[in-house]
Formats: C-alpha cells, structure tokens, sequence
C-alpha cells in the first residue's frame, strides 16, 4: 500500500543520547533529499537500504549532525518505505527535525500509526501488534517475554492451524451439501466430529492456559492479612525494599489498602496491605475494613500474619472464612522477639527487622502463585484473545452437538465459519475497524 508520507519522534520525549525522527511512506527519501546533506560525495536518492550514512540533518532553524537510514518497502517494519534520522537526542534537536519532515509535507503520525501500516501491509497479524504493545508496557521480564511470544506470531501460529483446521472441514461440508445424497453425508457427520473434538479440546487448553497468562499480565493479587500490629506494613516494607505503607505501633494506623508492586523472578506481584479486620467504632475504619474485605476476596493469594502470643480468636476466624479456600500462606512473624512456637502452625517464620524468612516468604508467594517453578510459554495474555478463543469454542461445541444429533451438514457449516471468524479476531482477519482503533490507539506515537 502506497501511503502519505507521516512521521513522528519514535524515541521518548526528555533528554537521551540520541533521538530518532522516523517518516514511513510513499516517498520519504524524497523529504530527506532536501533535509540530508550526506558526508563525502553520495547523493540521499544513491542511498543504499539499511545503511547508516553520516551527514547533516537540518532542523528547519539549526542543524545537526546525525545519521540516516533508508528502508527499502516492504522489507520494513511497516511495509512501505522508512527514512530515519539520528540526531542528538535533544527534544528540541528531535522537535526541530521532526517539524521540518513537516514542512517538506509530512504528516504527523498518529498513535501505532507504524505498527498499523505493518499491520495492513500484512507485515504482522493483530496480536503480534497487541505483543509490541505488551512489550513496550511490560512491567515485568514475564510480560515482556510474554509479549514478545505475542510478538513472534506464536498465538498466531497455533491460531492459524486451527484455522486451517477449520477451513479443510467447511471444504468437506461443501462438497458434501453440493452432493446430498443420504450415505456421504451419514460418512461426513462420523468423520468431522472427531475433528472438531480435537479442535475444541486444544481451543480449551489455550483458554485454561489463560490462568497464568493473566497474571503475567496483570501481576498476581497478594493481600496481606491478619491483627493490627502483627507487623503486616513492615513486612509489606520489607518486601519491596523500601518505605511504602505507614508502620506505626498505634493498632489500626493502617487505614487504607497500600499497594506495591513486587517482582519475583520477573514476575509482578500486587501487594495490598489490609486495616485489620475487627469491629471499630471508628467509621473510617470501618471503610477500611470493608476495603479490606474486598481485597482479600479479590486477591489470588492471601497472606496470613500473627505474632506471639498466637491464639486462633473470633477475628482470625473471620479473616481466614473470608479467605476461604484460595491460596494462603500463613505467617509468624516477629521471631526475633520470640522464638516460634511449637504450637503455632506457619508457613514460614519471619522478622520484619532482621529480614528473617522473607526471600522463604517470597519463594513460597510464587509457588502458591504459579505452582513449582518452571519454564512456560504463556501467550495467552490478553483479554480479547481469551474471549475469542471462548467464542470460538462455544462454536465448536455447538457444532460437536449438531454432529451427534445428526443435524444437516449446512448447519454444522455455520458454526464451523462461525468459529474460523471468532479465531480471526485474533488473527486480525475478522476484527472489526473498531477493534483495529481502540488497540492502536493504545500505542505512543511513534510506534
Ligand atoms: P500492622 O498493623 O500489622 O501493619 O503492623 P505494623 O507493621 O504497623 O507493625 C506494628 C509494630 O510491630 C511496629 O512497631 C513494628 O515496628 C513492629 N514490628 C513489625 N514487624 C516486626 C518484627 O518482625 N519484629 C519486631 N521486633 N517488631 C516488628
């Protein structure tokens, strides 16, 4: 697709070593003919792809001295022809250049306008596009790797199979129904129901697979639980390392739900310190506890705190019914001032001053999390592809129960297609322009 030249600052804004002004379009060597002045004798139009030449750049009211790269359509990342400039990495260096690219008739590129060109030009599918955004956004090495899997196609890869799948079956269904005689039809329901079977049961286990993905992406909620004063914000503190939730030795200073992100083996984590939960007379408090109460029933994994003396009381009772059977990880903390007691059942003991059991503690946040650890490749991430892969799978299963009832093969047909269209969302095939906006215009310009 041969497009108006746009162009856009690909680095971020501030002050860095080098910026990159990037034009993708029709003609962008046409715009840096008149802006680049290339050391030594070589002409911009002469320009060899993919090498860096050195040269002046003009800014419209300065100069710099920077690099250019020229990439030759469609062997680029959008598809059409790129110009970059490497400038110093100044915002009004780059701001300078990037309103001069303007000037030569340029337009400014809006939100993933890059990414949705290579998007359009067949450069990559939907969800690799959503895996760049991922990659970019990460908060942890998990999602970036995740992202990055997004990226390579793999989702796709594993998509487009089952698509292939799809197709060759509705083939099958066609011949069939241009040729309806009784037996090949009877032959048609033996033989494709299987296949869908086999379809639908890998369709689940990318949905179950979701489980994980989900929390790479979002980070796993950990609330930490237990009596005021057991030392739950120190322990919160100790974790990430640095002073977040206020410690005080007044019960019940810790009013509100403190968040902190912890990352174990690149692995976010969503901490919530919780007030305690007992009965007050003080309305604040009281908020607090129900917001507490939310957390803990929202939470992937709770933490239980107590310190001597230990007695499982009325508002222990109340804590762990609210945890109820989700993963909880029980604490004694303060085992500095005492030594655990042999009656007094924890996970792991630990001390909020020493640091005492709190990389046990993380360790067992993962375990309890992920299970042992190990490798996987979770692709999975994103809302969207699981909510696909769940309408496509109802659509198998639809079609499954057709075959068992020995509905015509037309029928069956429909929601085989029906399941091809929900599995091109991912794809990008079969998503709608509305789809194709709100996810590029989660993009930074630039990209
Ligand atoms: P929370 O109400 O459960 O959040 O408890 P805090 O974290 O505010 O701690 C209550 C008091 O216990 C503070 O004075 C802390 O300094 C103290 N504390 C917390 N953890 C420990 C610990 O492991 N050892 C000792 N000696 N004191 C602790």
């Amino acid at each position: 697709m041969m497009e108006e030249n746009v162009s856009a600052i690909a680095t971020p804004s501030g002050k860095g070593g080098v910026a990159i002004i990037r034009i993708s379009g029709k003609n962008p060597l046409e715009i840096a003919e008149k802006m680049f002045a290339p050391a030594g004798k070589i002409k911009v139009k002469d320009f060899e792809p993919y090498r860096m030449y050195p040269g002046q750049i003009d800014g419209g009211t300065f100069f710099d001295y920077g690099l250019c790269v020229y990439f030759k359509g469609p062997a680029s990342y959008t598809g059409e022809d790129i110009v970059e400039f490497q400038c110093h990495g100044g915002e009004n260096v780059a701001r300078g250049i990037l309103r001069q690219t303007f000037r030569l008739g340029a337009k400014p590129a809006g939100r993933g306008e890059f990414t949705k060109r290579a998007f359009l030009n067949g450069k990559l599918s939907l969800a690799s596009a959503e895996g760049v955004a991922d990659m970019i956004n990460g908060e942890s090495d998990a999602e970036v790797k995740a992202g990055f899997l997004l990226y390579s196609e793999k989702l796709t890869g594993r998509v487009r199979e089952m698509q292939s799948e799809l197709t060759n079956i509705l083939a099958g269904i066609d011949v069939s129904v241009d040729y309806p005689e009784e037996d090949i039809e009877e032959e048609h329901l033996q033989e494709i129901a299987p296949r869908l079977a086999a379809l639908s049961e890998k369709t689940s286990a990318m949905i179950a697979s979701y489980a994980v993905g989900k929390k790479i992406k979002s980070g796993v909620t950990v609330a930490i639980c237990g009596k005021p004063n057991t030392g739950k914000s120190s322990l919160l503190n100790k974790l990430l390392g640095y002073d977040k939730a206020i410690v005080s030795s007044v019960a019940g200073t810790t009013r509100d739900a403190v968040e902190g992100v912890l990352e174990i083996e690149g692995r976010k984590f969503n901490l919530y310190d919780t007030a305690g939960v007992r009965e007050s007379a003080d309305t604040i408090e009281n908020i607090g506890i129900a917001r507490a109460e939310a957390i803990v029933q929202s939470a992937d994994v709770a933490v239980f705190v107590e310190d001597y003396p230990f007695g499982a009381d009325e508002e222990d009772a109340r804590l762990l019914e609210m945890v109820g059977d989700k993963p909880l990880i029980k604490v004694f903390n303060k085992v500095d001032l005492s030594a655990p007691q042999t009656d007094v059942e924890a996970d792991v003991y630990t001390s909020a001053v020493t640091g005492e059991g709190i990389e046990r503690l993380k360790t067992l946040l993962y375990e309890k999390s992920y299970g042992a650890r190990g490798e996987d490749a979770a692709f999975l991430i994103e809302e969207r592809h699981h909510g696909a892969l769940v309408r496509a799978n109802e659509r198998l299963q639809s079609a499954i129960r057709a075959c068992e009832m020995g509905q015509p093969l037309d029928l069956i047909g429909i929601d085989v297609k029906e399941a091809w269209d929900a599995l091109g969302e991912i794809t990008g095939e079969t998503a709608t322009e509305t789809i194709i906006e709100e996810i590029f215009s989660k993009f930074c310009v630039g990209k």
